[in-house]
């Protein structure tokens, strides 16, 4: 095969890729994501993409983390040693082709446009809830990444500017992913006497009805209303759609959610509008930055 899009979904814990056409993704191949820095993660792109095609057209890679116009990383808080890393021109040097890379949540708006909620709804905004919180904007179909490729960076919200406000990854306190975030729903969980390693064994233990977990997911929902409402009045969305890991279980957080929602926003019609959770899955990373080049 030559002359295919290819997508690229750089991981924390695995890469993803495969051959993006339309709405579906093709041939997909996944490996570990190496700990041994980037030319060890560019060695692992390269391997993966020349499977799936040794001359492509473009490739688009999504990243969980921020970077700038040029394609260099600026942030990468899960995957050490890539501040200020050119990866769009190494990768772009390696491969011979043009090399477009986002920020994986901008990546599951794309992908939601190209093939998901889009299709129903012309304004949208996606929050990817897991290890942080991130979002991606669609405004009357068109992806809009701002003037530095910072905007819809939803996590960062505030919804606590208390002088006891929770740590947030950015290194600022009080952020809606300081409270909706993993390490916010699990020191919620430990402070209630909880115990669990992951978000999962949480909301395992609210669905069995146990009041601790219960309270915590209600906390992590009430979170992500509240900072949602402050998007909301400024954007007036169709939708609200989630993914990432915890949107699996999103039927848990939604009545809280709803709630905050409905309280906080502006205009009260605006807080009705329909929560939807992705139906894109696993493939959503590498669909999205594969229409990278596309734009
Ligand atoms: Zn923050």
């Amino acid at each position: 095969v030559t002359g295919s899009k290819l997508g690229v979904d750089f991981g924390g814990t695995r890469i993803k890729a495969g051959r993006v056409e339309g709405a579906r993704v093709e041939g997909l191949e996944s490996c570990p994501t190496p700990k041994g820095g980037p030319s060890a993660v560019f060695d692992a792109i390269t391997e993966l993409l020349s499977a799936l095609d040794r001359e492509p057209a473009a490739v688009g890679v999504a990243i969980p983390g921020e970077v700038d116009g040029e394609g260099r990383i600026y942030r990468l808080p899960n995957v050490p040693g890539f501040e200020g890393v050119p990866i769009g021109p190494e990768l772009s040097a390696r491969l011979g082709c043009r090399v477009v890379i986002e920020n994986d949540s901008t990546c599951a708006a794309l992908g939601e446009l190209v093939a998901g909620h889009g299709r129903e709804h012309r304004s949208f905004l996606v929050a990817t809830l897991g290890t942080g919180v991130g979002g991606g904007l669609v405004v009357e179909k068109k992806l809009r990444r701002g003037r530095f490729g910072f905007a819809a960076e939803v996590g960062h919200i505030l919804i606590d500017s208390s002088s006891d406000a929770w740590p947030c990854g950015c290194g600022r306190t009080g952020c809606m992913e300081a409270y909706a975030g993993t390490r916010g729903l699990l020191r919620d969980y430990a402070e209630r006497g909880g115990k669990a390693q992951e978000p999962r064994d949480v909301f395992l233990a609210a669905r069995r009805g146990e009041v601790e977990a219960r309270a915590t997911v209600a906390r992590v929902g009430r979170a992500l209303g509240t900072g949602l409402a402050q998007a909301q009045k400024v954007l007036d969305l169709d939708a609200l759609v989630f993914a990432g890991g915890i949107s699996a279980s999103f039927d848990l957080l939604e009545a809280e959610l709803r709630a905050a929602l409905t309280q906080h926003v502006h205009g009260p019609p605006t807080g009705t509008i329909p929560l939807l959770v992705s139906e894109l899955g696993n493939e959503a990373g590498v669909l999205g930055a594969g229409h990278l080049p596309s734009l």
